[in-house]
């Protein structure tokens, strides 16, 4: 622990904490079926995820619900009803991929605007994620930005990964740097399935520290951020403060992370970042505990990478408490 007088940065929810309550749960929250244009049956679909230990899993077929109550959901998987919903995008960007969870009725979504798509999920008591930004060439400003309501992004996508551009950061950064709050995100496989799209299953998950295991529980925790998005690596715990005594003026916060062995640590602020180690990468010297100096920043979010180049991807943490804590 650091010294009484350090302050601290305090993430909406910090689900690393010792407080943080609740149980580390698993899941796939994009993934299509027979009822759009995926191989497996629903059914299926939700045999194959459990039986490699998810614990949550979305069927978000395109255009339309795959009603979760007549899926038999095996013991120990909750299935969370949700759609991939394609609104036309008026701004003069490509059509939209929106990720609808915990909805209860269709919509006609390839009829309405996007703005409308949103809010009448929300009036369900649902929760509606940009998916795969970076792969439908989403620009922010044009595409974005009109829009409100929207409760994060897919920061990884196991299929648009096969095709290239499967990672959103650089999106979700753009995001991050003109929205009026942090912005959470998730990983996803996407899975299809069938020789065409290759091996799209169980490469990229979100973890959620989520108060039960119901659909409604899970989605909130999500979108107050109390999760970390990964291909591999573990996020164990991820600490910012501001220390009384440290020297380096340009970079006057401290990050303690921990994780499973990785090669890389990198933060991502608002304002430049840091990375550890700040030499060339040893894939002989893994390590699991990296500390970090960071700038006064708004906001920063840390990716640790690997040795086989998986990654992970924690939420943004607001700074601007410890900025004025200065
Ligand atoms: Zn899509
Ligand atoms: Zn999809």
């Amino acid at each position: 622990m650091g010294d009484a007088r350090d302050a601290i940065a305090a993430p909406l929810i910090d689900p690393f904490g010792p407080d943080a309550g609740g149980v580390w749960l698993k899941g796939n929250l994009h993934a299509h079926t027979t009822e759009s244009d995926g191989t497996a049956e629903p059914a299926r679909r939700a045999a194959q995820y459990r039986e490699r230990g998810y614990d949550f899993l979305c069927l978000s077929d395109h255009h339309r619900l795959t009603r979760v109550d007549r899926v038999p959901a095996p013991p120990g998987l909750t299935l969370i009803q949700g759609a991939e919903l394609h609104p036309d995008n008026p701004f003069g960007g490509q059509k939209y991929h929106l990720l609808a969870y915990n909805m209860t009725a269709d919509l006609d979504a390839e009829r309405m605007p996007p703005q409308h798509v949103i809010d009448s999920v929300r009036k369900q008591g649902g929760s509606v994620w940009l998916a795969h930004p970076h792969w439908i060439g989403i620009n922010v400003r044009r595409d974005v930005l009109p829009l409100t309501g929207l409760a994060g992004i897919e920061v990884f996508n196991t299929i648009c990964q096969r095709m290239g551009r499967g990672e959103s950061a650089v999106i979700w950064d753009d995001w991050l740097d003109h929205a009026d709050r942090l912005l959470p995100a998730i990983a996803n496989d996407d899975c299809h399935g069938g020789p065409e799209y290759g091996d799209d299953l169980f490469q990229g998950w979100t973890m959620v520290r989520s108060a039960d295991r119901t659909p409604q529980a899970i989605i909130a925790a999500l979108e107050q951020g109390a999760s970390y998005c990964t291909t591999g690596p573990e996020i164990r715990s991820l600490r910012i403060t501001r220390p009384a005594s440290l020297e380096l003026r340009s970079r006057p916060l401290r990050l303690e992370v921990s994780c499973s062995p990785a090669v890389r640590v990198t933060a991502v602020c608002s304002r430049r970042g840091a990375d550890y180690p700040a030499g060339p990468l040893d894939p002989a010297r893994p390590f699991e505990r990296a500390v970090l100096p960071l700038p006064l920043a708004d906001w920063v979010r840390v990716e640790i990478a690997d040795v086989h180049g998986r990654k992970a991807w924690s939420n943004p943490v607001d700074l601007t408490g410890l900025a004025a804590a200065g």
